[in-house]
């Protein structure tokens, strides 16, 4: 698969949305959104290729991750996602503050900009705009005490932001089948404002396949997934609470963020949010032949 297609998974589809105009691509550059301070088009490494190879600047940007000049980036990023409506909580607005994106961007990509990223192994961190709305869709079923799964968690990063909506009374468990993204996942919350949970017990990262959901913890108020299936896995609409949300994009070229309600009696509500492009849902030795 090129570069091209590969970044940009993770966000929105929609050509209508202004969003896209960070997530836009052409062969040759690629146009960020004006909170970009990347200055000119540079080669974005492909998924095999190690990133190293990288503009001098976003080494510095990394450098300067956990820094005021980092809060003062994170803070622009959020006020961006506001202005475009993306973000209209306070809380969503606070817990993607609190937990720095900067510290789940592997080395040598802005971190601060809306855009997915490659994190390796064919997958890649979601775009800024993609976990805010996540965030918002889920807001009322990541209150404190509540049980959050998130299916295909990568980084870590929404893990932890659903961790610190729920709180030390509430379970946040990330699902990732690549054992290594496990690793980088905890290391990347132990920097992170999340650390205290981790090491707390009430969020906890596990290498296995998300597509089963994780039954000894269930049912959850709310599920995510952050990988496209072809279709709802039952094994995660059955492990939803009565009254919880599942968000989750389902298709393969052509995709629809769901919103899938379980209401009190146990029948099913299923709405699109939007057109998407996420990697796959699928197994881990089909993941890596990509
Ligand atoms: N929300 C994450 C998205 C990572 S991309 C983030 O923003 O960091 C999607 C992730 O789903 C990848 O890390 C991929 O390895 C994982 N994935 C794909 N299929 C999976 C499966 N069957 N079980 C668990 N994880 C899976």
């Amino acid at each position: 698969m090129s570069s091209v297609a590969y970044i940009l998974r993770g966000c929105r589809a929609s050509p209508s949305s202004s969003l896209l105009l960070s997530c836009t691509t052409t062969n040759t550059s690629r146009s960020f959104s004006a909170l970009s301070f990347s200055p000119s088009p540079f080669s974005f490494p492909s998924s095999s290729e190690k990133l190293h190879k990288v503009h001098p600047f976003l080494r510095m940007e990394h450098f300067w991750t956990g820094s005021s000049i980092a809060k003062t980036k994170i803070k622009g990023l959020v006020e961006h996602l506001k202005e475009y409506g993306v973000i209209k909580s306070k809380n969503v607005a606070e817990v993607m503050e609190t937990i720095d994106r900067g510290l789940f961007v592997p080395e040598g990509n802005p971190a601060y900009v809306d855009s997915p990223m490659p994190i390796g192994y064919n997958a890649t961190i979601s775009a800024p705009h993609m976990h805010a709305s996540c965030l918002e869709l889920l807001e009322e079923h990541l209150q404190p005490g509540m049980r959050a799964l998130d299916v295909g968690s990568g980084t870590g990063y929404l893990t932890a932001c659903f961790a610190m909506m729920v709180g030390p009374q509430g379970r946040a468990i990330g699902i990732e089948h690549i054992p290594e993204l496990v690793a980088f996942s905890i290391d990347n919350i132990n920097k992170s404002a999340a650390a205290p949970l981790l090491k707390g017990g009430s969020l906890s990262v596990h290498a296995a396949d998300g597509r089963l959901g994780w039954p000894e913890l269930a049912p959850y108020d709310a599920i995510h997934v952050g990988a496209a299936a072809s279709e709802i896995p039952p094994a995660l609409l059955e492990q939803l609470k009565p009254g919880g949300r599942m968000v989750i994009p389902v298709g393969n070229i052509f995709q629809d963020l769901k919103v899938v309600d379980k209401n009190l009696d146990g029948s099913i509500n299923i709405r699109n949010e939007a057109s998407v492009r996420y990697v796959p849902l699928t197994s881990r030795a089909a993941q890596l032949r990509e």
